[in-house]
């Protein structure tokens, strides 16, 4: 839940009386409902409109008397003047039962996304009444939550353990986390009570053709964002210097339409690593992590093959 009395006692804190209130798709109606208990309460209020998708999208150039309330998502990126109000969802701890069969070590690591870290306490009891040993990851830049991971940091997974749990809805952020630990995963998600093992079988299958299509290629786009938690320029500057044929692209949305309007033959991504993964179905042409475009140029091979990751 969002509690609006816990955005209130905070921006009692910055004595500033304008805010921007910005959230994701799924919490817009619960933003919507925050207004008139903040306008009450003596706030100019504005509500960002456009889509949002993590804390690597925040409203950018508010005045110095301007408090940016941002909901549903922890920091990525270190700014003044954010009230960062996550939405924790809750869930039967016991659920994690659910994964025992699944399990073959005694020594577990957990990880999850923001919205359930605070269960994480309550799942490592379960645990341990079962015998079990849990290792919840440390805190990173972009995950300052112990256990948290995103869709594009898999930092806080690095804990060591070669087993892992991930507690979650969706399989992406637990194939993220195996392929960047190499740690077996078990994905549970609490809600659906389901279970699995994550496999990267077809997501490999995929992802091989689509560097193979690649290779045929006659000039790149390297995407570059132009939000403030994905820009990634450096990276940027490393991929042009791979090809002899590229063209660097500054988008603020990397859509398919807009894509098929530039009209080059592949494009590589480095702003939100999951516009790669996730929307290629939606994409006409194929679009590249960095990391593949690395092997279409020789420089990493197949084995090498890496998830992409914001540090
Ligand atoms: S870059 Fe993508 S995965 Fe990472 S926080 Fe932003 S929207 Fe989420």
């Amino acid at each position: 839940m969002v509690f609006i009395d816990s955005i209130l006692s905070k921006l009692a804190k910055t004595g500033k009386k304008q805010i921007v209130l910005q959230a994701p798709e799924g919490l817009m109606r619960t933003a919507v409902k925050f207004v008139p208990d903040l306008v009450s309460a003596g706030y100019t209020v504005t509500l960002s409109g456009d889509p949002c998708y993590g804390a690597c999208d925040l409203v950018q150039d508010l005045d110095a008397d301007t408090v940016l309330v941002h909901l549903g998502h922890a920091p990525v990126v270190q700014r003044e003047n954010v009230i960062y109000e996550l939405y924790q969802q809750d869930f039967n701890p016991h659920e994690i039962l659910l994964a025992l069969p699944y399990l073959t070590q005694t020594c577990i690591g957990l990880v999850t996304t923001v919205q359930h870290v605070h269960m994480l306490p309550r799942i490592q009891e379960v645990l341990a009444t079962k015998g079990y040993e849990t290792i919840v990851g440390s805190p990173t830049p972009r995950t300052p939550y112990a256990g948290q991971v995103l869709g594009c940091s898999f930092g806080g997974a690095r804990t060591g353990a070669t087993e892992m749990i991930y507690i979650g809805t969706g399989v992406f952020h637990a194939l993220g986390v195996h392929l960047a630990t190499g740690s077996r995963v078990i994905a549970l998600d609490p809600y659906m009570k389901t279970c699995e093992e994550v496999t990267v079988r077809a997501f490999l299958t995929k992802r091989f053709s689509l560097i193979e299509r690649a290779k045929a290629a006659d000039q790149y786009g390297i995407i570059v964002s132009s939000k403030s938690g994905q820009e990634r320029m450096d990276l940027a500057e490393h991929l042009l210097t791979l090809h002899p044929h590229t063209t660097l692209l500054r988008m603020k949305e990397v859509a398919a339409d807009q894509l098929l309007n530039i009209g080059l033959p592949c494009y590589v991504n480095t702003a939100c690593p999951r516009l790669a993964y996730d929307d290629q179905p939606r994409f006409h042409k194929p679009v590249l992590s960095p990391e593949e475009f690395e092997i279409v140029c020789g420089v990493r091979t197949w084995d090498e093959y890496a998830i992409d990751e914001i540090f």
